[in-house]
């Protein structure tokens, strides 16, 4: 009689399983895939255009923008290693927010230059596409750490609150929550999971656990994505800064640093 756990510990035998190759879930849908030409082109064109914006987002807090669909957004690391917390809406209707899962069940867990960056059901569409990256070569290290995730939700206090019991306001989440109430007059239920830039990520081998390293961004390294829609963006200086230490303990001043973000558009 087959027999796979026994009965209270008695009679066990290890089940077996039949092994398989894995399969890529998705079949990439054709508009997931860009055609690099035009989007350089799109770059191009861009950058030799106008600067339309330019913002600082000092530490430890977030900013807003706008930009209209072909804009260019370039995110500098403009002091020193840092890493950002970026949520997307449709400017005209900010129901059509950015849906990091599925864009990491369409393109990869970290996001790569011409891949793009996807709303929320039911609309599904491209928001953005990622098109420069100064840190590329970084690819994917010997643990399988990366950057750019879209695995990683956002820091918040309250999860803060559950590791530490202390209560605390200082996150991703309330600086996100706090700059898109003031600067839009929106709300904390508006504010989703995130793109997380410059952040280098993965997941253990043995135990399948969220890990993170400090990031390798440096002064000056940037990322470049193209408005695929007119968009409200906001982005968050983290502050666990270079994320060189674990969340739940104390982040030093001097870990955190502003990012600079510039928006370039096409002259007509
Ligand atoms: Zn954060």
């Amino acid at each position: 009689m087959a027999n796979n756990g026994g009965w209270c510990g008695r009679g066990f035998k290890p089940r077996t399983f039949p092994k398989h190759s894995p399969l890529i879930c998705y079949n990439k849908p054709a508009s997931a895939q860009v055609d690099q030409k035009v989007y350089d082109d799109k770059r191009f064109a861009a950058l030799s255009g106008e600067l339309v914006e330019t913002l600082v987002v000092p530490k430890r807090t977030a900013r807003t923008w706008t930009m209209l669909a072909g804009d260019l957004c370039r995110v500098t690391v403009c002091e020193g290693s840092q890493v950002g917390d970026v949520n997307l809406w449709n400017l005209e209707n900010t129901k059509e927010h950015f849906y990091s899962g599925k864009t990491r069940q369409l393109h990869s867990t970290h996001l790569k230059v011409y891949d793009r960056l996807w709303s929320n059901l039911p609309y599904l569409r491209p928001m953005a596409t990622f098109v420069h990256d100064s840190l590329a070569s970084y690819g994917i290290d010997e643990d399988g750490g990366s950057l750019h995730d879209v695995i990683g939700t956002r820091c918040d206090d309250y999860t803060y609150k559950l590791i530490t019991g202390k209560d605390r306001i200082g996150s991703c989440h309330s600086s996100l929550t706090k700059a898109v109430v003031e600067e839009r007059g929106m709300s904390e239920q508006d504010v989703h999971d995130v793109w997380n830039i410059f952040m280098c990520t993965g997941f253990t081998r043995d135990t399948q656990q969220y890990f993170c390293k400090p990031s390798p961004a440096r002064k000056g390294d940037y990322i470049e994505f193209i408005a695929d829609m007119n968009l409200l963006v906001a982005l968050s200086a983290c502050p666990q800064g270079d994320v060189s230490i674990t969340v739940g303990e104390e982040v030093p001043a001097d870990v955190c640093h502003p990012l600079k973000v510039e928006v370039f558009r096409q002259k007509l």
